[in-house]
């Protein structure tokens, strides 16, 4: 889908019952994984020339996609469409050794962009499996991701779509069960499946740490503050985002009137901001924070040019490039930093 950029003024100001204003979540947008995966892609057309394959999306996010491909990336859904000996990205989401294998076969150069939190995920699938653990993945049936976990222990494990799924799950040992979770759930709704899991299985094994990352996990936190004060929350973020989909549903569930999810500041329709005083506004971790900075200009067309963030909590996780990339061209380490590029937005300039 190619860029639709907001004509300016689209919006009216329009009387509304109090002053308005914009409450900004913070943390919102780009996590450490996402960057990471994005530079890789960037640095491999650096490094190896235009095309550079990738598997599937790199990260859920249309605008960052259809960049990259102006860039030189093509996408593709399988390592088959891939010619033999190019060089391939794997997507932030990881994959299953299965994908790893069918790239080596085709002798292709691979790049493992997965976040190393999912990798700890799949490790713990691995592990779990060696100790003879049924694995009760909680996650999104298709989701890239979980096709990836369930491709580490594919015999063991059995994904719980909800908590609905509950009652049906059948485990040939209900004493040695354990729940693993892809990283980018509603934190809330996946305790309620834990709990029924619980309920169903008493000795139900916990991971090690939690799955569902700090990144997903702080953004839920800031919206459900922002939710609790704003009529209408705003949320920037592509369908097939899982965490940016999950930031939605966080948001009404804590007190916003009506949630929406733009791809771009262009779809916000005026109808909804009918009576709005305050606009809360996130974005998913796949989302670079140009697009937010387009919502930001279309509502202070509106009126809602007060803007003031609500911050629960700071980040500052970096993740090292794949190892593939690490050394330049003449063997180098590349010093590049990641996850913590600066993302000061105009509107915190200019005030
Ligand atoms: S959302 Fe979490 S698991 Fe996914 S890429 Fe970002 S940090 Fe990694």
């Amino acid at each position: 889908m190619p860029r639709v950029p907001a004509p300016r003024n689209r919006l009216k100001d329009t009387p509304v019952a109090g002053a308005k204003r914009v409450l900004l979540a913070a943390p919102r947008g780009y996590c450490a994984g996402v960057d990471r995966a994005v530079i890789a892609v960037e640095k491999a057309l650096e490094r190896f020339g235009a095309p550079v394959y990738v598997r599937k999306q790199i990260v859920h996010n249309i605008h960052v996609v259809s960049t990259l491909e102006k860039k030189g990336a093509i996408f593709v859904d399988d390592v088959e469409e891939v010619p033999t000996g190019s060089h391939i990205v794997f997507s932030a989401h990881g994959v299953s050794p299965a994908v790893v294998k069918g790239a080596a076969d085709r002798e292709l150069e691979a790049i493992d962009a997965t976040c190393p939190l999912v990798t700890k995920v799949h490790r713990e699938a691995v592990r779990f499996a060696k100790q003879d653990f049924e694995i009760l993945l909680i996650g999104h049936h298709g989701h890239e991701e979980v096709e990836g976990t369930m491709g580490h222990a594919p015999e063991r494990t059995t994904l719980v779509g909800s908590p609905a799924d509950v009652p049906n799950i059948v485990v040939n040992n209900p004493d040695h069960v354990v729940w693993l979770s892809q990283t980018t759930l509603s934190v809330d709704e996946t305790m309620e499946t834990v709990r029924l899991l619980r309920e169903r299985f008493p000795n139900l094994q916990d991971p090690p740490s939690d799955d569902i990352c700090y990144a997903t996990t702080n953004r839920q936190v800031a919206i459900r503050k922002v939710a609790a004060e704003a009529e209408l929350v705003i949320v920037v973020g592509s369908a097939n985002s899982s965490n940016t989909m999950r930031l939605v549903d966080v948001a009404l569930e804590y007190g916003a009137k009506a949630a929406y999810r733009v791809d771009y500041a262009s779809e916000i329709q005026q109808e909804w901001l009918d009576g709005v005083v305050t606009v809360g506004v996130t974005s998913g971790a796949s989302v670079p924070e140009v697009l937010v900075q387009e919502v930001l200009d279309d509502l202070a067309d509106a009126g809602y040019g007060d803007v003031s963030q609500v911050v629960t909590a700071e980040e500052d996780l970096m993740f090292s490039l794949p190892k593939e990339l690490r050394k330049d061209a003449d063997g180098n380490a590349d010093e590049r930093g990641l996850g913590g590029r600066v993302r000061q937005l105009d509107w915190q300039k200019n005030r």
